[in-house]
């Protein structure tokens, strides 16, 4: 990007992900539900839409076609709060504070933290890095060493997701790379939010029932777990009470109450059918109709 096609930036995000195929979209949930901005661009050439009919990812018992595959996960994504927009990258640069990444439109978005989650239309990574991230053959040639792990890379900020990544070429290992790259960039955020290392890698994006993990009073039994999440930092006694209580409320967010529960289910069975085709609905409608008038 030269500075005379620079136009002015449109938006500012704490991450953006090129790439909103399974591996952007796995990371953006993830982003997102730890209350970084996220914005997914997501145009041009897809590994997923090439797919038949996904047979072999858990939780579809008949598997389940690339449309409404992409829209649910879409659809999940921006629950969690994700920005999703139809537009493809074309080239990025490092700037003092992370990132800017242009599209063909000619949109300028600012970010903190850049993920990397399309194989094919990777090109625009030629532009960072004095190309040094991808080799004469167009594969990625970055430097992985040290950095396997997390998707992460040798520059700060940059992280790499799905098939891109070191995924194998399955949507479900993509799926699952990316929510370690997730993790990764999550952990790396904690880390420079000023949490002690222990306590910046200790992360869960967990929701349980109350009373599923401990006989006893939770508040209380993560009130006490917290030292040992931090007992090689050297904290003063202020910074131990106030990251304690972050701590703690974080932990008792994740436990829901069964009624709660049952209204998630309910929640989520809803927004499944919304996807749904139409006529299996109503079929499946009329099916449960004539079980009914049976009794
Ligand atoms: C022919 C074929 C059949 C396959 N069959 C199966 C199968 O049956 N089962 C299975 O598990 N796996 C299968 N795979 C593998 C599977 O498709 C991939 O492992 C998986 O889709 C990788 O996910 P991803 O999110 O990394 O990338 P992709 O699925 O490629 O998603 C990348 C997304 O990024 C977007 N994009 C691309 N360039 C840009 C850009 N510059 N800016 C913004 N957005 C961009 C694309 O539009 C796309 O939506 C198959 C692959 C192929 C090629």
């Amino acid at each position: 990007m030269t500075n005379e096609s620079r136009t002015a930036v449109t938006e500012e995000y704490d991450v953006v992900i090129v790439g909103g195929g399974v591996g952007g979209v796995t990371v953006g949930v993830f982003t997102s539900r730890y209350g970084l901005s996220t914005l997914i661009l997501d145009r041009g050439r897809s590994s997923l839409g090439r797919i038949a009919h996904l047979e072999n990812f858990p939780g579809f018992p008949a598997g389940i076609d690339i449309p409404t595959f992409h829209k649910l996960s879409h659809a999940q994504a921006e629950r969690a709060g994700c920005e999703i927009t139809r537009e493809k990258a074309v080239s990025a640069a490092q700037t003092a504070d992370g990132f800017r990444i242009e599209t063909e439109t000619g949109d300028e978005y600012a970010t903190k933290s850049l993920v990397a989650a399309a194989k094919y239309g990777r090109e625009w990574l030629e532009t960072l890095d004095e190309g040094e991230f991808l080799g004469a053959d167009g594969e990625v040639d970055i430097n992985w060493e040290g950095h396997k792990r997390y998707g992460r890379t040798s520059v700060d900020g940059l992280y790499f997701a799905g098939r891109l990544g070191t995924a194998e070429d399955q949507v479900v290992v993509a799926a699952g790379q990316a929510g370690e790259t997730a993790l990764g960039l999550i952990h790396d955020v904690r880390r420079d939010e000023g949490l002690p290392e222990d306590l910046a890698a200790h992360y869960t994006d967990w929701v349980f029932v109350e009373g599923s993990i401990i006989n006893g009073d939770w508040e209380e039994h993560v009130r006490n777990e917290f030292p040992e999440r931090v007992e090689d930092a050297d904290l003063s006694e202020a910074r131990f009470e106030e990251l304690r209580s972050q701590y703690v409320e974080r932990k008792v967010e994740q436990a829901i109450a069964p009624g709660e529960q049952r209204e998630r289910r309910r929640r989520g069975h809803r927004r499944l059918v919304e996807h749904l085709d139409d006529d299996a609905v109503l079929d499946r409608a009329a099916e449960i109709e004539a079980e009914m008038d049976e009794y």
